[in-house]
């Protein structure tokens, strides 16, 4: 809907009544469906991993499903999140840059997301402010309530009539109780009041506690965390209890007891091995068919697809942890909390290792303690290196150093971003001979910007001086690695964060001396792809791209899947000479 007629629509509302529903022009009422989880007790029991795989299930029996995540801070997006701090900044198809949980979902979802599936306090409230100053409330007084929550009202309704959803997950970010995600809940709740019975589930992820001195469950936070839910006026219909073992009958008496929530639908989602098992999990224990019945919509199921979409996922699932073999990844990352700043890398090294039946072992590097004369030391014993996206000038030497070392050595390289233009970088210094090639990024005067920022470029694209962000067409050359890759389709999609670039003057120089740039833009000369050809080396490859990005279970990685293929190769090459 235009803006004028939404905002005339909202003085109409305001006038004639105390209800402020603000409605996008098609929506259909009844059609499209809410699960809200929230968490009570703690953070970090992996509310993302529960939405995905629940909203797996309803989309493997055919319904169409739409994740939302709802960030309690005032940032528009996660663009300027610090990944040491927060986990890694994912970026959508739509370049939109969002929390690390949104690959949770398209990864488990095997499903493209965009803007419309995240939200911000931030950007809530600078959409209410904006509305204002177009004079949109028309001489009303700005409110928290109704204006505020009535925004996140009409988010969750836009996210419906955006993507024809069945089933809309709701994320709400952080713990019941905190102040920046109360307005969350308030929405929700209205939601639910508005869209009437059978449209909104509530489910509330709690955690039982087992305190080792003890040595049993205790469900008194539990109930107390959901005793704050039912205080702001909801009333869970599901509540799931994450815990160490599983959780006992006596447990979920007291909690179903004390929450008016039926034994049926307490449920235990005890720790398991693999997060892939999780929609499993939850189907056994019949989450699903509660769901379906709750809002009434087991007649949009389509048992074929579901029968179709369990055997995949059961294929991927039965082939976990079953690897012999192993193989070590040396990734230069800096040292802290790695798990989250990397945690793409880390996923589309998991999806390979499942698909070629063996073990990816990452060792993370501080590469700015690496110099010429420890980098063998250090990377001995490796079968493969990454060299990932990254800002700033910390540890690039250092980078360079293991990147000749693959290069040198025939060590399967795989460079994101960051990691492709370190590559021409070192090819450019120790191959061409252009001592003071760099990138402007961290060395502005340098004598040869072969990484530097083309406005020029990017004003063609539209884009100005910002990041080329969000995903784009590559044209691969034939006969190459890259078109090896991805079984020699002409044209690829890949997804881009970045503001630096090869510069054009230089491409010459670095093909005459053996350089490949296999993948390109399509119609301007921004360099996508570099590599080394096969007879010069096993694997090596760069992508200005983040392929990590859209590995996925099902579909990992094609740059991934060749880097482990190659890296299983040297492993055994490694082995064979160790031998003797
Ligand atoms: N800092 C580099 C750039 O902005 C690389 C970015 C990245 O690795 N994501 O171009």
């Amino acid at each position: 809907m235009a803006t004028n007629d939404l905002l005339a629509m909202i003085g109409r509302q305001q006038d004639e009544t105390e209800f402020y529903t603000p409605m996008p022009t098609g929506y259909r009422k009844g059609h499209h469906k809410y699960v809200v989880v929230v968490g009570t007790v703690m953070s970090g029991l992996g509310k993302g991993i529960f939405s995905s795989s629940l909203a797996k299930l309803l989309k493997d029996k055919g319904l169409t499903v739409a994740p939302i995540k709802m960030e309690g801070y005032l940032n528009i997006d996660s663009g300027t999140l610090n990944p040491y701090r927060h986990g890694e900044v994912f970026v959508l198809d739509d370049g939109m840059e969002t929390d690390m949980d949104l690959g949770t979902y398209e990864r488990l979802l095997d499903q493209d997301l965009g803007a419309a599936n995240f939200t911000t306090n931030g950007q809530i409230l600078s959409s209410v402010l904006k509305k204002e100053r177009e004079g949109g409330y028309l001489g009303r007084d700005v409110q928290v309530i109704p204006h505020v929550v009535g925004e996140v009202k009409l988010k969750l309704r836009e996210l419906g009539v955006k993507s024809n959803a069945d089933v809309i997950f709701v994320e709400v970010g952080g713990t019941v109780g905190d102040y920046e995600n109360s307005f969350y809940l308030e929405a929700c709740r209205q939601l639910a009041y508005e869209e009437g019975e059978n449209s909104v589930v509530f489910v509330s992820l709690t955690y039982i506690l087992e305190p080792g001195t003890l040595g049993e469950q205790k469900s008194k936070a539990a109930q107390l965390g959901i005793k704050r839910l039912m205080e702001v006026g909801i009333q869970p219909h599901i509540v799931a209890c994450r815990a160490t073992h599983p959780v006992k009958e006596k447990v979920k008496e007291k909690l179903s007891m004390y929450t008016n929530v039926p034994m049926k639908r307490v449920f235990s989602m005890h720790d398991v091995d693999s997060i892939y098992v999780v929609p499993e999990m939850l189907r056994d224990a019949g989450m699903d068919r509660e769901v379906l019945t709750l809002l009434n919509i087991h007649d949009r199921t389509d048992q074929r697809k579901e029968d179709k979409a369990r055997d995949d996922w059961r294929g991927f699932v039965e082939r976990i942890n079953k690897a012999t073999h192993d193989v070590t990844l040396a990734v230069t990352g800096k040292y802290t909390s790695l798990r989250d700043a990397y945690a793409s890398i880390i996923k589309a090294g998991e999806h390979c290792s499942v698909h070629l039946g063996v073990n990816v072992n990452f060792r993370w590097l501080d590469t700015a303690a690496i110099d010429a004369s420890n980098v063998d030391k250090r990377l001995s014993g490796c079968d493969g290196i990454i060299v990932p996206g990254g800002f700033g000038a910390r540890g690039t030497e250092g980078k360079i150093e293991c990147i000749r070392f693959a290069r040198e050595n025939r060590v399967p390289y795989l460079g994101l971003c960051l990691g492709f233009q370190m590559a021409v970088i070192e090819f450019a210094r120790n191959v061409c001979g252009l001592k003071g090639a760099s990138s402007s990024e961290f060395e502005p005067g340098c004598q040869h910007a072969v990484i530097d920022i083309l406005p020029e470029q990017k004003k063609i694209e539209g884009l100005g001086g910002n990041m080329r962000l969000g995903g784009k067409e590559v044209d691969v050359r034939p006969g190459t690695l890259a078109a090896a890759l991805y079984g020699n389709a002409a044209k690829i999609r890949l997804r881009f964060r970045h503001r630096y670039e090869v510069d054009p003057q230089y491409i010459d120089r670095l093909e005459a001396r053996g350089l490949v740039f296999s993948g390109k833009h399509p119609t301007q000369p921004i360099m996508q792809i570099v590599e080394l050809p096969t007879d010069v080396h096993p694997f090596f490859i760069g992508t200005q791209a983040h392929p990590e990005l859209t590995s996925r279970p099902l579909n990992p990685s094609p740059f991934f899947m060749g880097l482990v293929r190659a890296a299983i190769d040297h492993s055994r090459q490694r082995l064979a000479v160790a031998a003797g």
